[in-house]
């Protein structure tokens, strides 16, 4: 017997990293995640080495039912961080940076549910978008139904089935507001858990469209002009702010200290500012503010949180293209330092 693991891991693309994946056999009929083995592969051409010195090391830290080959037969699906040879985390490896930041913090029990945005392409056009020109404009797209306003939704639930086999916290989906647009969401789960599987979910969404002959991506501002850009809105909560309120207008205000707004927003994805220009539902890059209800604001704390004096906050300013090992890193990072000091606990 033998089962086949495909193993992932993010490779040195600048600015946007792009995840990468090789097969492996292997003898018997299943693996737990610590039965798998650590694996190589050659960084000199991902970005990760020089060629005189290309060897890199993948270490598997998350392994999934794969929905695509045959869970039925142990087959996996495995994300891993590239290490050096010495066994030290590459540099391009970010989640080697969350892993102190999360476990420091971890009894403030911090939760994330990411919204990722994407937009499907058939050649160089978003899929729907006529040749040579451009559909109606926004307006009737946004959850919307019928072949005049959808585009891509098989695509769609095949990826939303995928996941599901996978075993991932997906808890939603929903067509955007440009046509060939669309946004699944990844959580509510811990730090770790809602990156790894966010890019899992990722890769999946690739592979899924691939069988359809169409591209999906994270371009962050897909079409120029009056269109939507994508992002990557990350709801955040700790036990305190699902508790009180106080606790999350502790954790808006720590977001527009200081230089904390640009220390997030400089990692939040390539080309933020093309999409957060103050247009679209969106607040200008350079200028934090939070409010209640107020989709023109970088953090929204949701009308029902306001009600119910308790819940989360959403950072609506991260990119589709941002890395979820970063944006989590300085979310928590930044919000539970300030309500530890707070002691809201
Ligand atoms: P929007 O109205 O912004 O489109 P969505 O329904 O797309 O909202 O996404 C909301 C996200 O918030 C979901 O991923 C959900 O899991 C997440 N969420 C809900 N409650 C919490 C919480 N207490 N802490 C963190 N995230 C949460
Ligand atoms: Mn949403
Ligand atoms: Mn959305
Ligand atoms: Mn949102």
């Amino acid at each position: 017997m033998t089962f086949k693991a495909e193993y992932i891991w993010i490779d040195g693309t600048e600015p946007t990293a792009k995840l990468r994946s090789k097969t492996k056999i292997m003898a018997g009929s299943a693996a737990a995640l610590d039965e798998l083995p650590i694996w190589g592969f050659d960084g000199s051409s991902t970005n990760q080495a020089v060629g005189h010195a290309s060897d890199r090391v993948l270490k598997p830290v998350f392994s999934c039912p794969d929905p695509i080959r045959s869970p039925e037969n142990g087959d996996v699906l495995v994300m891993c961080e590239v290490l050096n040879i010495d066994m030290t985390p590459h540099e391009s490896n970010t989640r080697a940076l969350l892993r102190p930041v999360a476990e420091q913090f971890a009894g403030q029990e911090p939760i994330f549910g990411i919204e990722q945005e994407y937009t499907f392409f058939d050649g160089d056009r978003p899929l729907g978008f006529p040749v040579g020109g451009f559909p109606a404009a926004q307006g009737g797209y946004y959850c919307g139904v019928g072949s005049d306003e959808i585009f891509g939704r098989e695509i769609v639930e095949k990826h939303l089935d995928h996941c599901l086999t996978a075993g991932l916290a997906i808890s939603g989906i929903n067509a955007e507001v440009m046509p060939g647009q669309w946004e699944f969401q990844v959580g509510p789960v811990p730090p770790l858990d809602v990156a790894d599987q966010l890019w899992i979910a990722r890769w999946l969404l690739y592979r899924t469209a691939e069988d359809f002959n169409v591209s999906a991506t994270l371009d962050p501002k897909p079409v120029k002009g009056d269109w939507n850009g994508a992002g990557a809105h990350t709801n955040f909560s700790t036990k305190a702010m699902r508790e009180g309120y106080d606790a999350i207008i502790t954790a808006c205000e720590s977001l527009g200290e200081g230089s904390k707004p640009m220390d997030h927003v400089k990692h939040y994805g390539a080309g933020i500012d093309d999409r957060l220009t103050g247009l679209h539902e969106t607040a200008p890059w350079n200028e934090y503010s939070y409010g209640v209800s107020d989709r023109g604001a970088s953090v929204r704390i949701p009308w029902q949180v306001e009600q119910d004096k308790k819940g989360y906050i959403e950072d609506r300013r991260p990119n589709a293209n941002v890395d979820p090992y970063v944006v989590t890193r300085l979310v928590v990072d930044t919000c539970c330092t300030a309500l530890e000091k707070a002691d809201q606990l």
